[in-house]
């Protein structure tokens, strides 16, 4: 889902919900990733209590259902990505283990202490990566994981058109260095780090949103709103492509 809070604000939710409900992902992302930062997780327990922030439609909430004995605690702003969700669990056989919640991650409505890992991929932004790291860490367990992904910078120097976008869309993107320091600083523990590789993006994330694009537009001839939204998308796409060497997601992963 863009980064840009700007269009986020100005756009109709419905239709953002409708386009990104009709991709299996609604980040950068991919199963191969995921699992990597599950295995970092080295001592979570057998039946671990994990919840996903920001989860959409689920791509990692399935994947931690389906490679874990856990319960899954699904969190998302949006009904509609939940009900998705909610289908592909039974579909997949794990409903009984993953449990959606309609909340906001800026105020969650759990217990402190109440989880063994806090995962979320491409979803910090919305309150912000420091912000995030600091507020979440009182709902893990001692000794449990925060596993995060987050847009940062992948060299100390970059062109200004692409400096210019991000600090326009999320000024908290910044170095690999920096935001590994800013965990250290809330109290996490063994910290790795990773990034994401190219397919994550291109063939997991552009990619299929091209043929959603085509058939979205054709379900909203002349809706303005429906337009942009896609040359927003479609402008983010052509960025990357361009830029890819300078910014990336990056896997955080933390004890603790
Ligand atoms: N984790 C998913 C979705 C990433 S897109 C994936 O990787 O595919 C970002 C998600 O954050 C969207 O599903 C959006 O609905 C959700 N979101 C936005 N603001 C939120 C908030 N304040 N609280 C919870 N979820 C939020």
């Amino acid at each position: 889902m863009s980064n840009n809070n700007h269009s986020i604000n100005e756009f109709d939710f419905n239709l953002i919900c409708e386009y990104f409900s009709s991709t299996e992902r609604q980040g950068p992302g991919s199963e191969e990733a995921t699992l990597k930062a599950l295995q970092l997780l080295e001592t979570l327990p057998v039946h671990p209590r994990i919840a996903d922030l920001g989860c959409g439609t689920g791509s990692s909430a399935l994947l931690l259902a389906k490679h874990t004995q856990g319960e899954i605690v699904a969190l998302d702003l949006f009904p509609q990505f939940l009900e998705n969700l909610q289908l592909r669990a039974e579909q997949q056989g794990v409903s009984e283990r993953v449990t959606t919640v309609v909340g906001s991650m800026d105020s969650l409505p759990f217990a402190e202490s109440s989880f063994d890992a806090i995962w979320s991929e491409g979803a910090i932004y919305n309150v912000g990566f420091m912000r995030g790291v600091h507020e979440w860490f009182r709902f893990i367990k001692p000794g449990g994981y925060l596993a995060v992904t987050d847009a940062s910078w992948l060299t100390d120097n970059r062109p200004k058109e692409i400096e210019e976008f991000w600090l326009d869309a999320y000024p908290e993107i910044d170095t690999i260095a920096n935001k590994t320091k800013q965990m250290a600083q809330a109290g996490y523990k063994d910290i790795h780090t990773f990034v994401l590789p190219d397919n994550c993006w291109e063939t997991n994330f552009y990619q299929p949103q091209r043929e959603a694009q085509r058939l979205f537009l054709q379900r909203h001839p002349n809706n303005l709103t429906a337009q942009e939204l896609v040359r927003n998308q479609q402008r983010e796409a052509i960025l990357y492509s361009q830029y890819k060497h300078y910014y990336g997601y990056v896997f955080y992963i933390g004890r603790k």
